[in-house]
């Protein structure tokens, strides 16, 4: 395959597709010890374009032994800090050389435009391979003056060791599947764990490529391994693997609580970057201009599926009018297409099925009396296009306002004051992200500290940072990735006690 909807491939993208796909289990490519495959569909046509291997459990058990040996035994075990950063520093340019070919493997398997997944999804994967390369020699324990009580002729001395916490199993969405994978294989690689990574089903592709590149670089056999599958199958079989030290998902939050449930069954360390309903808020001082096309950006990138989406858009009654007018002008100009064409803003959702469940909340919206000030119904031909959707005559208890769509569908809400518009914002299960829109910085420092989330933005939204921690209050996760704070993730801490 040479060209995609009529866009030529990168050479290596189309040598990538022409290749069989398989699983990477101890540095070696091996079909599912089942011999099933799964399809791999355009999202902007519906047609299959490859296939890959249906791992299952006997798969997992393979990749965990492979995983465990590497941890315990040779070279991996036994490297320095300095050549395991060396190590992530190679990847690092080898997905730097690939740059290109990531992107459009991204775009066909996902739908996302291609050019975003080349300045965010690659560019970001790229950046924190960098950045946690850094890490690797700089992690450290503590000493610490103790005053044991019962010994007291003696001297002691006390100290702390950072350790990796050892085999990871790693569960990945399909929205980010790159980055996702890198906010993963990052920390892992950087304090010295092995992983056992199983995409998301939808979009397994720029795993494998990436696992390769992981092999391109000089990783031992078994540090990272690759199992391609179903949720239900794979996803539970290593969520649920009692060889295994660490399960780190991101996902929903109804299957974080099943991978979440089954790691705490063998006391398995667990992370969970689960869903969000995430507020933008605009005061009455914002520009409306400024405030409608950074509500556009909160909510319509990424076709929506991002779970910091903006999706619930607070606006003081006194500028609702305007903003709701200009967010429905930016959502109606917007060039919907194949992500692989390069003039695509918004592209298809990633499957049939997230198609049919964000219809099923717009017609859920229409039917409890909300109105369509933009979109409110899918692309004309074919493909799983969702058009970018602001409803409006909503109130806070309908389906629309309470539950993740995970789409391009923004709910507008009026508000009068910022008591309410604060209670209203935290009136909801989850606590990923938040903005507010404002200049006011008395205002916003006050209203900052009472927003229940992981992350506050300030005229801005969606502006990740690897030095800044990521995670969620309440449903939206458990743990924080990226930043210093993801050590604490991958590491366990050891108390020595030394007397002298
Ligand atoms: P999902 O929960 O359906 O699937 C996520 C992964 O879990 C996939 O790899 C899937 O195969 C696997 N899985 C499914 N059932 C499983 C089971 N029983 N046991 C083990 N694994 C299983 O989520 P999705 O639809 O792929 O992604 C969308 C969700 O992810 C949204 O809710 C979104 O908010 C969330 N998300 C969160 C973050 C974050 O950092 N907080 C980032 C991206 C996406």
């Amino acid at each position: 395959m040479n060209t995609f909807h009529g866009i030529a491939l990168h050479a290596s993208t189309a040598d990538f597709l022409a290749r069989p796909r398989r699983l990477l289990i101890d540095g070696a490519w091996q079909d599912a010890a089942s011999s099933q495959t799964l399809p791999v569909t355009d999202p902007a046509s519906g047609d299959v374009f490859c296939h890959v291997p249906a791992g299952d459990a006997p798969d997992i058990e393979r990749a965990v032994q492979a995983a465990r040996r590497a941890f315990e035994q040779g070279d991996w075990a036994r490297m320095r800090p300095i050549d395991r950063e060396r190590l992530l520093l190679r990847l690092a340019d080898l997905m730097e050389a690939n740059a290109q070919q990531l992107a459009e493997l991204e775009a066909i398997d996902n739908g996302k435009p291609v050019s975003m997944a080349r300045a965010v999804d690659v560019a970001l994967s790229i950046d924190f391979m960098r950045y946690m390369a850094g890490w690797a020699t700089k992690i450290e324990g503590a000493t610490m003056d103790v005053s044991v009580p019962l010994v007291r002729d003696r001297e002691f001395f006390g100290f702390t060791r950072r350790e990796p916490v050892g085999v990871v199993g790693a569960i990945i969405p399909w929205n980010f599947p790159l980055l996702m994978a890198a906010w993963k294989l990052g920390p892992a690689l950087a304090s010295g764990c092995t992983m056992i990574l199983k995409p998301a089903e939808e979009t397994p592709l720029s795993a494998l490529r990436l696992a390769e590149l992981v092999q391109e670089a000089g990783y031992p056999n078994g540090v990272l391994n690759v199992i391609t599958g179903l949720g239900h199958t794979a996803g539970a079989a290593l969520a649920g693997h009692k060889g295994i030290e660490k399960v780190a998902f991101t996902g929903s939050t109804e299957v974080g609580k099943l991978v979440g449930k089954a790691a705490l069954d063998n006391m398995t360390r667990v992370s969970l970057e689960l869903g969000g309903k995430s507020p933008v808020i605009v005061l009455d001082d914002a520009d409306p201009t400024q405030a409608a096309a950074g509500a556009a950006q909160a909510i319509f990138f990424n076709q929506g599926q991002v779970c910091t989406a903006g999706s619930r858009l607070f606006i003081h009654k006194s500028r609702f009018e305007q903003v709701v007018e200009g967010l429905a002008g930016i959502a109606n100009s917007m060039q919907m297409g194949p992500g692989i064409h390069p003039d695509t803003q918004i592209g298809p959702l990633v499957s049939a099925a997230q198609q049919q469940r964000v219809m099923g909340y717009i017609d859920s919206g229409y039917q409890q009396g909300a109105r369509a000030a933009a979109g409110g119904s899918t692309g004309d031909g074919q493909g799983y296009f969702v058009r970018p959707t602001v409803l409006v005559d909503v109130h806070d208890d309908m389906r629309v306002v309470r539950e993740e769509i995970f789409g391009p569908v923004v709910v507008a809400l009026p508000y009068e004051d910022l008591d309410e518009v604060a209670r209203r914002a935290n009136d909801t299960p989850y606590g990923l992200a938040a903005s507010i829109w404002s200049n006011d910085l008395s205002r916003v420092h006050r209203l900052i500290p009472r927003i229940k989330a992981g992350t506050v933005w300030i005229n801005c939204h969606n502006i990740l940072d690897n030095a800044m921690p990521f995670g969620g209050y309440k449903q939206s996760g458990i743990g924080r990735e990226m930043g210093r704070a993801v050590l604490d993730l991958y590491t366990e801490s050891k108390s020595v006690v030394m007397m002298l």
